[in-house]
């Protein structure tokens, strides 16, 4: 029977894409979605069949053109600033949903307004994860250590804090009973220490796989596809510094650079935009350098890709060490790069024997599970008790 499904989240393409096989999914199955988040992805929510609502999203400013330090209170403020602006935009937004209620609401944990909707009104809550999820096994004062922030009192002092200021709000809304990380158990940190509750679906692209009309190069070169993303790319020195280390080589170099930067002149072996349609490149690609935020290294892998991360902030860090254990890849520090090192690492990485047959083999598994079918399953049978 066909349900109304709500689902909430914070307007980065980073949460957004991961969702948009599981809407498609939803929608083929005769669900009616309805999306709420900001104007700027409703183009993209409306290409897969859901109707957009907007929650309006003011992002707090962050200083341009220079390395990212993250902090554990900036994280927490962030979160504040979203559970304001959500107190906000609530009132009218149940008025909306009380005439049109949804049978389940799926929320990313960035927007608070999707558990405060469905505590108001009742319905049970899903928990959408476009990273690693986190339990008793693995914290997000883990993740942060693992990803180099330095551990001690002030760590814990800032952790503790948070925590509380999360507890508080997750005990006001309720815990979600289903979590759809879009992550796989085997690329999880401790991944068989989470309960039932968790559903690890992986990766999927839908169609987001469409070329869009980009075509590898006619001349067969060997593709190097580069990217930091979409939110931690304002960084105009390591765009500059990959075209001298590959400018004129024997790459065809794709490199997206963001919308922060100008578009940098390239020599004739690159094509640089703002964004290219990546599971396309990415199918062609022999190696990806990219900034391991989860949604890349994981469209990387489901391609077979092998990785050279360059992290941009701790998550990311995390990512890339996870597919450096797993032998996927390769893993430089970002504050201590060079054009020298770059090419050297994209050399020897895309000559390696072992990561290319771990990634052969890891893409074949992940391409082999239809984590967006996986998903709608798990919400019909919640629909359905
Ligand atoms: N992306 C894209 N084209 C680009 C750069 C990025 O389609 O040129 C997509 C990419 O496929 C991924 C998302 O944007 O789905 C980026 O998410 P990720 O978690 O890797 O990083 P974030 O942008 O959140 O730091």
């Amino acid at each position: 029977m066909s349900k109304h499904i709500v689902f909430a989240v914070p307007p980065g393409h980073g949460h957004v894409n991961p969702t948009l096989p599981l809407v498609e999914q939803l929608v083929a199955r005769g669900h009616r979605i309805t999306y709420l988040t900001a104007i700027d992805m409703k183009a993209k929510v409306e290409a897969v069949g859901a109707a957009h609502i907007e929650m309006p999203w003011h992002r707090p400013q962050r200083p341009g053109g220079q390395a990212f330090t993250f902090s554990i209170e900036m994280f927490a403020g962030m979160l504040a600033l979203m559970r304001e602006q959500a107190v906000q935009a609530l009132p009218a937004l149940l008025e909306h949903f009380r005439q049109d209620r949804p049978d389940v609401i799926l929320y990313d944990s960035f927007s608070a307004v999707g558990a405060m909707l469905a505590a108001e009104l009742d319905v049970p809550l899903v928990r959408l994860m476009p990273s690693m999820a986190f339990n008793d096994h693995y914290t997000i004062r883990d993740a942060m250590v693992l990803g180099g922030v330095p551990a001690g009192e002030e760590l814990d002092k800032s952790m503790a804090a948070f925590g509380e200021a999360q507890a508080t709000f997750q005990a006001s809304v309720g815990e979600p009973v289903l979590n759809l990380v879009f992550v796989p158990r085997e690329f999880q940190i401790a991944g068989d220490s989470f309960d039932g509750s968790y559903r690890f679906l992986g990766p999927s692209v839908g169609s987001r796989a469409d070329s869009q009309g980009w075509r590898p190069p006619a001349d067969g070169s060997p593709v190097l596809f580069i990217s930091l993303g979409t939110a931690f790319n304002d960084r105009p020195d390591f765009f500059d510094q990959c075209i001298e280390a590959f400018g004129d080589s024997r790459w065809h170099v794709v490199m997206s650079v963001g919308d922060k930067v100008e578009l940098p002149e390239a020599p004739a072996n690159f094509e640089v935009a703002p964004s290219f349609p990546q599971p396309a490149v990415l199918a062609a690609a022999t190696v990806f350098l990219s900034h391991t935020g989860m949604n890349s290294t994981l469209e990387s892998l489901y391609y077979g890709v092998p990785l050279v991360s360059v992290p941009q902030m701790f998550e990311q860090t995390v990512n890339g060490r996870r597919a450096v254990e797993l032998g996927l890849g390769r893993q430089l520090d970002p504050e201590a790069l060079s054009a020298q090192l770059l090419r050297d690492t994209v050399e020897q990485v895309a000559a390696d024997p072992v990561i290319r047959a771990n990634v052969t083999k890891i893409g074949e598994q992940l391409r082999a599970v239809d984590g967006a079918a996986l998903g709608a399953d798990a919400i019909e049978e919640l629909l359905a008790r």
